[in-house]
Formats: structure tokens, sequence, C-alpha cells
């Protein structure tokens, strides 16, 4: 598909349905953060709405314009109001009122194309009642809709509105591809900072065009080096500093965040020194600390953490207690003196 660094192979027979018309009437794009959901549903609605039969759209026409620049009228847009700057605590959901509005919209025949796109955009961010009724319309979409329901977290979603999608899971992508893609867009050290966004071209992107980007990845790596190289009372210091955060989707984002990339760091710290595993690193950037740390600590311990940073993970979706959470967490990652004074 026209312009998507990585899932060929999923890609490719998806646009080859596209353009032969086969498609199915909704999807939910699923995977994890910065791999690419987002792109991919644009290009999916460029697919099936350009003129020119081309996976991906041709990217030039009016229509392909359009749609990229999120002002074609047969293509809709669904995010929370809150990730449009309203500050309230009706703006955290995707609301009925916006779903009502969405199918308003959709049975209406389309204006310029031959189909309207919906894209739902955390569609886990749907409330209750907003997923109630987004299933009338999954179960009997006009023929004209595509439907597209974005997300990392498709367990949040109810399983009656999985059952009438088709899952596309999204996998990490191979440094050398998103290299690759980050050089035909003309932009300098592109293995660099491939090997450091663990397998999501969206996070090298910005890597390699944002130094914020980049300072508050490096931050991130520090701050973990330091909690493993500190002892108990820092560690819980450090986690009553960051449940401390009053603005609960502020802080989920903070721990979030945080969590997935020393994820990444944990991994490669279990895997990479052992013997016979052949795999790629997540952190290729960081392979010189992650064989450091993986020789001082025992494995046992490492996939301990590992284990548990994923079922925090989960817990924090539902708003189990943070300090708790975190406390646990600090107490239970292993301790080693060799990542000392990383920079
Ligand atoms: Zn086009």
């Amino acid at each position: 598909m026209r312009d998507v660094i990585g899932q060929g192979r999923l890609l490719s027979t998806l646009a080859k349905r596209a353009v032969g018309g086969d498609l199915a009437q909704a999807y939910v794009l699923s995977g994890p953060r910065s791999i690419g959901k987002r792109t991919i549903a644009t290009r999916f609605a460029q697919t099936v709405i350009c003129a020119r039969d081309l996976p991906g759209g041709c990217g030039a026409c009016l229509a392909c314009r359009k749609i990229e620049q999120g002002v074609h009228p047969d293509v809709l847009v669904v995010t929370r109001l809150m990730d449009r700057g309203a500050n309230n605590d009706d703006a955290k959901n995707i609301g009925i009122e916006q779903v009502r509005a969405m199918q308003h919209d959709l049975a209406l025949r389309p204006l310029e194309g031959p189909r309207r796109v919906v894209i739902i955009d955390d569609a886990a961010d749907l409330s209750p009642f907003a997923e109630v009724a987004l299933l009338k319309t999954l179960e009997e979409p006009p023929s004209h809709a595509l439907m597209l329901l974005v997300t990392p977290t498709p367990a949040f979603l109810k399983p009656t509105t999985l059952s009438r999608v088709q899952t596309l899971a999204f996998r990490l992508v191979a440094v050398a591809e998103i290299a690759a893609g980050l050089e035909r867009r003309g932009l300098a050290d592109a293995t660099t900072h491939a090997s450091a966004a663990g397998g999501r071209p969206g996070l090298a992107l910005r890597l390699a065009t944002d130094a914020t980007e980049r300072a508050a990845r490096n931050a991130l790596d520090l701050e973990f080096y330091r909690l493993v190289s500190s002892g108990h009372t820092d560690r819980f210091a450090w986690a009553a500093a960051l449940a401390d955060e009053r603005d609960t989707q502020k802080r989920s984002r903070a721990i979030d965040v945080r969590l997935a990339q020393w994820a990444e760091l944990l991994r490669d710290a279990a895997l990479t020194p052992m013997a016979g595993f052949t795999g790629a690193p997540m952190r290729g950037d960081r392979a010189k600390e992650s064989a450091a740390f993986g020789a001082a600590v025992a494995t046992r311990e490492l996939v301990d953490s590992i284990q548990l940073t994923e079922r925090f993970h989960e817990d924090l979706a539902v708003n189990a207690n943070a300090r708790a959470m975190l406390e646990l967490f600090a107490l239970k990652l292993p301790y080693t003196d060799v990542l000392k004074g990383v920079t």
C-alpha cells in the first residue's frame, strides 16, 4: 500500500480486495501504538474513494488530498472530544451523541465518491452506550459504508462488537524495513532512529524528525536505569511521584508510555544474552546496556518483571489503584548497579 512502512503481506492482500471491490464493511485495526494504524486507515479510505484503482489511492487527486487533510465530506473521523481540546468529563469518551451524529451522516448517500468511510480512533474510548449504539450500524451497515475501528486494545471492545468486524492485527516492523522507509523520506540517520523505535514506524518517524521526542525517549531510558540502580526508598518515592498526578488521563498516559518502553528494555535484557537466541533486539540502540543488564540479573527476575509490566498495562485501563500498582512494580524490578551513570 502506498507510503506505508511495514505490514506488507497483510496490506497487499487487503489492497487487492479493496481494488477488486471485495472488502468487508467493518474492520478493527489493532496493534501497538505508533505502528501505523491511523495511516493505514487513511490509505484504506483513499483506496476505496480515489478514482484510480491503486492500493492506497493515487495520493495526488483532489479526493486523495482532501482525505489526507481530513476535509473530505465522505470520510468522518470520530475521536474523543478531549483529543480536540475539550476539557470536561464527558470528553474522556466517545459519547453516544457522537455515534448518533455519525450514524445520521453514514445513512446518507456519499456526496463526492462511491463510499462513505468512518474511522473511529480510539474505538476502545467508546462509552458503553456509544458502543451499544454502534452495534446497530455494524449489524446492518448501509451498502456504501466502510467502518474502520482503530485501537491498540481490541480486548476492551465488547465480544458482540468484535464478532461483527474483521480484525486486522498489525505487527512490529523489522528495523531494516523501518530504516528503508525513513530513507525513502530523505531522513538522516535512518538506521539509528529505526533501531531506537522498538519496531514502530510511527515512533521512528517522530524520532527522526523531532528532537523533543528523542530527548523524551532518552530521558525515560535513563529513568529506568536509575530505577533499577536504586534502593527501596528511591523506588517508592518514584512510585509516589508518578501516582501523584491528579489528572487521571495524564497519569495513565505517563504510566502507559513508561511500561511500554521499559518492557522493551526488560525483554532485550532477558533474551539477547541467551545462548541460541537469534531474534532481533527491540532496542538495538541500547544493545550494550541490555547485555550488561541481562548478564547482571537472573533471567527469572527479568521475566517476572516483564509479566508484571504486562499485567499492569491491562490493569491500568480499568483504572486500578495506580499508587499500589507502581509500588509493587518498583519493588519487583530487579536491582543491579551495572547501569549506574548510563547517559
Ligand atoms: Zn487519488
